[in-house]
C-alpha cells in the first residue's frame, strides 16, 4: 500500500527523512501538502511568508516531479486532509517530519493518535534541527536558558549526523485526490501587488537554497565575522527564509561547513545555533510570541501611539539607520541583523512601545518569519527575554549608524530623497547646514521627516520606566 509523506515546513527532497523512509519502503509514495488555517492555535501566515510559500510550493513540486512524484496540494484541518487521501489512495503509512512549534507538534500528536488508533501506521523524523529539544537538558534536567552553556552541549555532542541522500527516483502514486492548483490557495498578493521587491532579490526553492549556500561559502564565509555587522555589504548568506521553509538543513550547512577551511567557520556555525537555541526556547514556552519570558515585564506601561508605531513601520521616523531598515524590509522582505537590533531598540526603548507589536509586523513582512527565531530575538532585545541583551542597554540609532554604516551607502540606497548628503551629517540631517540642506533639495519636515522623538529624552524616559519595574519586584 501507498505511503503519504506529509510537506510543511521541510520543502525539499534532499536530506528529508521521511521521504527518503518512504522511498526505501518501496510502495508508491503520495506526496501531500496540506495548507491547514484552521488548526488550533496555529499562528496565520505573515503575507510575505505566503508569497515565498507559494513558489516553494513551486519549485518543490518540480522537483518531486523531475523525481517521478507528483506533489498534491490540499488545504483544510490536517487530520480530515490526512483521512481522505488514506480513503483515496489505500495508503496504510503515513510520514512527515517533525516540527517544534508546540501548536504545530500537539495537531501532529493528535494525527499521530488518530492514525494509530485506526491500525495503521504513523512515523515521525527529524530533519529541522540537529538536536531534539526534548533531548537536550541542562546537568539538573531542566531546558536551557542561557546560550553559551546551550551551544557548548551541542557542540560537545561527538556527531551530527551527515545529510541523507536524496531518494534516486520515487515511485509516485498518481491516483486520483482532491487536488488545488497552486493559485486556488491564494498565497499570492493581488491587489496591489506589492511583491516586486522580493521578485526581484529571492529564488525560493531548494535549488535557490544550494545556490546561495555555494555562493556564500565561496565569497563570504571568509569575510563574515568581520563584515558581518555591517548593513550595506552583502557579507550574510541570506539563508533564513530557506532555513524558515526547510529547504536546506542545518545538517547540509554543517556538511558543507567542515569541509571549509575558512576563519568564518565557526561564527557561522554559531549563528546557526541562535536558531537552534531559538526553537529550544520555543518548544519549552508556547507562548513566546506572546508572552515575556520574564514575568516582570508584564509591568512595563508600554505605549499605544498609533501613530508612531505607524512612522516606525513605514521608514519616517526621521533617524535614517531605522528607516533604511524599515524601508529594506518593505522592499525585500528581510532585514539585516544588525539593523534589526536596531529598530527593534528604537521602537520599544525610544517610542516605548510593546514588542509584540514589532514581532507582528516583522511576522507580517519578513519572508524569514519564523516562530521561534523572531519572538526570541525581539525578547532578546525587548530584555524580557531569556539571556536577553540587558534591558538599559539603549541603542543610539545616530552613533550605530555612524558605527555600521560609516559611509552611508546603506542609508543612502534605501532613502535617496537624502542621499545628497555628505557622510558627516547622512545619520544627523537635522544637524546639516540650511544651506547643504538647500543644496540637497531637502526639505525636513517634508520631503524627509524630523526626529519623531529626542533620542536622548526618549532615553532618559525608559530607564526610569524600567526602573519603575525593577523596584516594583
Ligand atoms: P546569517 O548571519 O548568514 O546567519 C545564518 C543563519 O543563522 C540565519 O539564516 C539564521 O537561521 C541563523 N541566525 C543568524 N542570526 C541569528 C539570530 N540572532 N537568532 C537566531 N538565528 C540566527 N531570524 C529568522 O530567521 N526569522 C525571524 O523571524 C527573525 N526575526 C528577528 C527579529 C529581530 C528583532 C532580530 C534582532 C533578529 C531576528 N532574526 C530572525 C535573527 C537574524 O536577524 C536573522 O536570522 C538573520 O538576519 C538572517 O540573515 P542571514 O540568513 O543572512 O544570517
Amino acid at each position: 500500500e501507498p505511503t503519504i509523506v506529509l510537506f510543511r515546513r521541510d520543502l525539499r527532497v534532499d536530506d528529508n527523512a521521511a521521504l527518503a523512509a518512504a522511498a526505501d519502503r518501496g510502495a508508491p509514495v503520495v506526496a501531500l501538502y496540506v495548507l491547514d488555517e484552521e488548526a488550533h492555535d496555529t499562528r496565520a501566515m505573515g503575507a510575505a511568508s505566503r508569497w515565498w510559500l507559494h513558489h516553494s510550493l513551486a519549485a518543490l513540486g518540480h522537483r518531486l516531479g523531475h523525481a517521478g512524484a507528483r506533489l498534491y496540494l490540499t488545504r483544510g484541518p490536517t487530520c480530515e486532509v490526512v483521512a481522505k487521501a488514506i480513503a483515496a489512495s489505500g495508503a496504510d503509512c503515513v510520514f512527515w517530519n517533525r516540527r517544534y512549534d508546540p501548536a504545530d507538534a500537539a495537531v501532529d500528536a493528535g494525527l499521530k493518535a488518530e492514525l494509530r488508533k485506526k491500525g495503521l501506521t504513523a512515523q515521525s523524523f527529524d530533519g529541522a534541527l540537529l538536536h531534539e529539544p526534548s533531548l537536550l537538558k541542562t546537568g539538573s534536567g531542566g531546558f536551557y536558558k542561557v546560550y553559551t552553556p546551550f551551544w557548548k552541549a551541542m557542540v560537545d555532542k561527538p556527531h551530527v549526523r551527515d545529510p541523507i541522500d536524496p531518494p534516486g527516483s520515487i515511485d509516485g502514486w498518481r491516483g486520483k485526490l482532491d487536488n488545488l492548483r497552486l493559485n486556488a490557495l491564494e498565497l499570492l498578493p493581488t491587489n496591489p501587488d506589492w511583491a516586486h521587491g522580493l521578485r526581484e532579490t529571492w529564488r525560493p526553492g531548494e535549488e535557490g537554497a544550494h545556490a546561495r549556500l555555494r555562493e556564500f561559502i565561496e565569497y563570504g564565509l571568509a569575510h563574515y565575522e568581520r563584515q558581518r555587522d555591517f548593513p550595506s555589504q552583502l557579507s550574510t548568506s541570506r539563508l533564513s527564509p530557506h532555513l524558515a521553509f526547510g529547504e536546506i538543513t542545518p545538517f547540509q550547512i554543517l556538511a558543507h561547513l567542515r569541509r571549509s577551511k575558512s576563519s568564518g567557520a565557526s561564527k557561522f556555525r554559531s549563528e546557526i545555533g541562535w536558531r537552534e537555541f531559538s526553537y529550544h526556547l520555543l518548544f519549552h514556552n508556547a507562548d513566546l510570541a506572546k508572552s515575556n519570558f520574564r514575568p516582570e515585564f508584564d509591568a512595563m506601561p508600554w505605549r499605544d501611539d498609533k501613530r508612531m508605531l505607524r512612522s516606525w513601520q513605514r521608514g519616517l521616523t526621521g533617524y535614517p539607520i531605522v528607516d533604511a531598515g524599515m524601508r529594506e524590509l518593505w522592499h525585500m522582505g528581510w532585514m539585516h541583523n544588525r539593523v534589526r537590533m536596531i529598530v527593534a531598540s528604537f521602537l520599544i526603548k525610544d517610542l516605548m512601545i510593546d514588542w509584540r507589536q514589532g514581532e507582528k509586523w516583522f511576522w507580517d513582512t519578513l519572508v524569514d518569519a519564523d516562530a521561534a527565531n523572531n519572538p526570541a530575538s525581539w525578547q532578546w532585545v525587548a530584555g524580557s527575554g531569556a539571556d536577553a541583551a540587558p534591558y538599559f542597554r539603549i541603542f543610539n540609532p545616530v552613533l550605530q549608524g555612524e558605527k555600521f554604516d560609516p559611509r552611508g551607502e546603506y542609508v543612502r540606497r534605501h532613502i535617496p530623497e537624502i542621499g545628497a548628503l555628505p557622510d558627516r551629517y547622512i545619520h544627523r540631517p537635522w544637524e546639516a547646514p540650511a544651506a547643504l540642506l538647500k543644496e540637497g533639495n531637502i526639505e525636513l519636515g517634508k520631503t524627509y521627516p524630523t526626529p519623531v522623538v529626542d533620542h536622548g529624552a526618549a532615553r532618559d524616559r525608559a530607564l526610569i520606566l524600567y526602573q519603575s519595574i525593577k523596584d516594583a519586584v
